[in-house]
């Protein structure tokens, strides 16, 4: 890349994501959209296009399109249309795909997200309802063709060009993810298509207002693609312009593998699809009941969560990051700070030990073996002395295997932190006793101390605790 001066040039990028809403039936059908079913099992007349069948739409998909246009701040249409989009693709059985047009379900919306340190805020042009294609799959030399997905209900979130780096375009991507799941109308995968993505981009010189020719990437799979497709296009553009050439407007396909892109088609205006307003269905009209319902099912959304988890209960944004992450994460450390944990100490539990034993096992918190007021329990033990901060960490362990609460383990084993001074003292006093020569070196080298404590915590199964053992230690050690 030393061959371009990208500082001279500034990239624009909007994204087109397509997201599979998460409905057990399909968006003009009853036929299911369970994933990774056998090819061709999920359909029935509708999906499949056959002639003299009519789309009925999926009230659940509206509802959920709606609450996407709500958590972004868009006008919700109440009165859209579907548009008929005509295009031949095998995978496309009627010849059109039933989408929106001219009259889209939501519009002028806004996606807020932190990104390196600062608030950003890209606009939404449109998110509107769609159905999606079958698949084709190419096996050997045949072709074969899969409609398990065919009419699957999808969003289609447009954003205004106002990215300025791949990076950014890649978090304004991972708030979108987070949105749909808080919202609990995708699990957002990208593994398995539920979320895919289409980048627009162009350059121009910094300071010059017009924008350039852009071109569109298809499908990008992954935050990782996301980012190397970008970076890699804002490249091969610079350096076509710095070479005196031009960019052509064009569609381009990203291959993952190599970490390239090829040119797929010139890039299609909408009058090429000869779209016209979808004639077996009515308006869409959203009711005031459909409306309030949809705003109702609106939980905090991840950003607010996150302020009010750094600002309100005073965890480093970072924490409030992580916590905030997935809805069901952020569920279990408010439960657990409500039985009367320490924010911020659960904060630090639920990041070091519990994420590490969920993470290992593919766990979702919700299923963890620890209750959130179990966790709590076991903090308020370490806060009131009980329990020593060395050895709660293995009562954690126990407890993450058996599922027992810290205070049962803690009382079976006789865990409790040693906080009793004569035992204490008899410890010290024999340790200071076995160890005359370090005892005769300690004026001359204070750091023997720690030495002392260890020896101390040793003999006790690092049950003592240790501010009283220094305490105690330096008396015994004074000669007292
Ligand atoms: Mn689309």
């Amino acid at each position: 890349m030393a061959d371009v001066d990208l500082a001279k040039w500034e990239p624009v990028i909007g994204l087109e994501c397509h997201v599979q809403l998460a409905t057990r039936s399909k968006l003009f059908s009853w036929a299911p959209t369970t994933f990774g079913a056998p090819p061709n099992t999920n359909v029935e007349p509708v999906s499949l296009g056959l002639p003299g069948v009519l789309p009925v739409p999926n009230r659940t998909a509206i509802d959920y399109a709606v609450r996407m246009g709500l958590a972004t701040d868009c006008t919700i249409r109440r009165v859209s249309r579907f548009a008929r989009k005509q295009y031949f693709y095998p995978d496309l059985p009627k010849g059109y795909q039933i989408s929106q047009f001219d009259e889209p379900l939501c519009e002028h919306g806004r996606v807020r997200f932190p990104f390196a340190g600062t608030m950003h805020e890209v606009s939404l042009v449109r998110i509107h309802v769609e159905e999606d294609a079958g698949k084709s799959v190419h096996a050997g030399a045949r072709s074969l063709v899969d409609f398990n997905r065919a009419s699957v209900p999808l969003v289609e979130i447009v954003s205004a060009p106002d990215l300025r780096s791949a990076a950014e375009a890649a978090e304004y991507l991972r708030m979108v993810r987070r949105l749909v799941r808080y919202l609990g109308i995708s699990d957002g995968n990208m593994d398995e298509g539920s979320m895919r993505c289409d980048a627009n981009v162009s350059v121009r010189l910094r300071g010059e207002r017009e924008y350039r020719p852009r071109t569109e990437t298809k499908n990008v799979n992954s935050f990782k693609n996301v980012e190397a497709a970008i970076d890699h296009e804002i490249v091969r553009q610079v350096r076509l312009y710095e070479r005196g050439q031009t960019v052509v407007q064009q569609t381009r396909l990203w291959d993952a593998e190599r970490g390239v892109s090829a040119a797929m088609r010139s890039k299609e205006e909408a009058h090429d699809y000869r779209y016209f307003p979808e004639p077996d269905l009515p308006p869409l009209v959203i009711d005031d009941a459909l409306l309030a319902a949809s705003r109702a099912a609106i939980p905090e959304l991840p950003l607010a969560r996150r302020l009010r988890f750094s600002e309100g209960l005073g965890l480093s944004d970072y924490d409030a990051g992580v916590l905030t992450e997935e809805r069901e994460l952020a569920d279990y450390f408010e439960a657990a700070v409500a039985a009367g944990a320490d924010a911020k100490k659960a904060a630090n539990w639920i990041q070091s030990e519990l994420l590490r034993e969920l993470n290992r096992e593919g766990k979702r918190p919700a299923e963890a073996p620890v209750a959130p007021g179990a966790l709590a329990e076991l903090v308020r033990l370490i806060d009131d002395g009980t329990l020593s901060g060395k050895i709660a960490k293995d009562v954690f362990a126990k407890m993450y295997t058996s599922g027992e609460g810290a205070r049962a383990i803690v009382e079976r084993e006789g865990l409790l932190q040693v906080s009793d001074t004569v035992a204490l003292e008899a410890a010290c006093r024999k340790v200071v006793a076995d160890h005359p020569k370090e005892a005769a070196r300690l004026p001359e080298n204070p750091k023997l101390m720690g030495f002392f404590v260890g020896q101390v915590m040793k003999a006790t199964g690092g049950k003592a605790n240790p501010p009283l053992v220094n305490q105690i230690l330096k008396k015994v050690l004074d000669g007292g």
